[in-house]
């Protein structure tokens, strides 16, 4: 059996891996190297990833399958240290948890808002995200955090969406913990990535182990159309044919331009997403005054800043940015057409520069040495409305001709890279049994 798989990221790897020795496998990667957005980029001794990548487990099998690939050295285990820069003030994550640290009028209006909410009979649930803050944490907690966050993150209202990608995202404290936050200070509490794991030497690391395992790759070798009455696609000008196809790239431009024919345009076209752009920076010395020693990550809410979140990698591994150094990413989303226009903006970067030099998060005339800016075309799959039927028609309808498509774009989904190696797994049993 001839196994063709479109993407060298972590699912693609994965499925290409676990039907090694079972069937006929080719990996098709229109990149030099794998992993996708699980890379690492190196310039001047510091180590950037494609924004932070960090590791949390859900599913100990897959867990113990990625220690195995490291020495006990070489995969760090973290305690996560993150909070929200609120008006100069650093509020442990999550927000909705820490109310005391708010200053008082602040405080008062998210736990004011937060018991009328428990007081009033609840909003009927239109299924909407928007509703679903409104009506689980009131207006304050919602205007000033849920609110502006999600739509710096999403670019798209939250009224638009709906609530099918939250799962365990999203933390979700009890009334009695809400109340409890907004009356006391407590220590950070728990969340899905409470405890996370990150490879010393940067998140390509894990790609490349996984890449190990996969056999054939052919790198820089863009699929360019797949004929699915032949079984044959063509990749890099030429033709390979295949028994079943395993298709990791986006799923809009897959079903529209690669898939050939016109049966899938029309709910390809219903396919949206973000893009975004990720800023890195390495300088002289460490953070600003305004980070709390050790800080792993901040949200930023306000619209005051492009960015909706800053993370500094050198607090979480010493092998990342070289001796006497720190180093942070930025991620500002943005809608697709406005990606190559960002990316080019020279402006942006010494205006972020100083906004973060402003908020205490860089030092004063920050030495800064090193930059590297990388857009990301597909960050955020949108979901609104239409997305869930679209997605399953287009699933269905490649099934049925052999093709068989996952992952966070392959699937148009909101999905970890724990999720991608688990589905890499599934896409190949999947495989076998076909
Ligand atoms: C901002 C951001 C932060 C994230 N942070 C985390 C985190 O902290 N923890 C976590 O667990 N997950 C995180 N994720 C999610 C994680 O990146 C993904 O779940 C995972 O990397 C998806 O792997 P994949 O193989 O499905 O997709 P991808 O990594 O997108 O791989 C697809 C591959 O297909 C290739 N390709 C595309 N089109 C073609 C074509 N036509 N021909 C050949 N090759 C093609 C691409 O080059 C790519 O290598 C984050 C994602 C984003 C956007």
């Amino acid at each position: 059996m001839k196994v063709a798989v479109i993407g060298a990221g972590l699912t693609g790897l994965t499925a290409a891996a676990a039907l090694k020795g079972k069937a006929q496998v080719e990996v098709f990667e229109k990149n030099k190297v794998a992993g996708g957005l699980c890379a690492t980029v190196v310039k001047n001794g510091y180590r950037f990833d494609y924004t932070g990548h960090f590791l949390h487990f859900k599913n100990e099998d897959i867990k113990k399958r990625v220690q195995g690939l490291f020495d006990k050295d070489e995969l760090l285990c973290r305690e996560r240290k993150s909070g929200i820069y609120f008006k100069g003030h650093f509020i442990p994550y999550p927000f909705q948890s820490h109310i005391h640290y708010l200053p008082e009028r602040e405080r008062k209006e998210c736990l004011t808002g937060f018991l009328k909410v428990l007081r009033d009979s609840r909003a009927e649930d239109s299924g909407s995200f928007y509703d679903w803050m409104l009506s689980r944490f009131g207006r304050g907690v919602t205007d000033y955090f849920m609110l502006p966050y999600n739509l710096k993150l999403w670019t798209v209202h939250p009224s638009e969406m709906t609530t099918s990608w939250m799962g365990r995202f999203v933390p979700r404290p009890e009334a009695e913990e809400l109340i409890a936050g907004a009356l006391s200070r407590g220590k950070e509490k728990e969340g899905y990535n409470a405890l996370y794991y990150y490879p010393r030497r940067g998140i390509g690391e894990l790609a490349s182990r996984l890449a190990e395992q996969a056999g054939e790759i052919r790198y820089g070798c863009r699929v360019e159309k797949v004929f699915p009455e032949d079984k044959v696609l063509i990749g890099g000008g030429k033709k390979y044919e295949y028994d079943i196809l395993i298709n990791t790239s986006p799923l809009k431009s897959f079903a529209a331009d690669v898939f050939s024919g016109e049966d899938l345009k029309e709910d390809a076209a219903l396919l949206r997403h973000s893009s975004l752009l990720n800023i890195n920076l390495g300088w002289k010395g460490s953070t600003g005054p305004a980070v709390p020693e050790g800080t792993h990550w901040l949200y930023f809410p306000s619209e005051e800043y492009d960015f909706y979140r800053v993370g500094f990698p050198s607090n979480i591994s010493d092998s990342v940015a070289p001796e006497g150094r720190s180093s942070c990413y930025l991620e500002i989303s943005c809608r697709p057409d406005e990606l190559q226009k960002l990316a080019g903006d020279r402006d942006l970067i010494e205006k972020t520069v100083k906004k973060l030099e402003d908020a205490g998060v860089l030092p004063v005339s920050a030495d800064i040495e090193t930059e590297v800016v990388l857009p990301i075309e597909y960050s955020y799959v949108i979901y609104d409305r239409k997305r869930d039927g679209a997605v399953s028609r287009i699933l269905d309808f490649l099934e049925d001709r052999s093709v068989l498509s996952g992952g966070r774009y392959g699937k148009w989904e909101y999905s970890t890279m724990e999720d991608a190696i688990e589905t890499g797994e599934q896409l190949a049993e999947k495989c076998l049994k076909k």
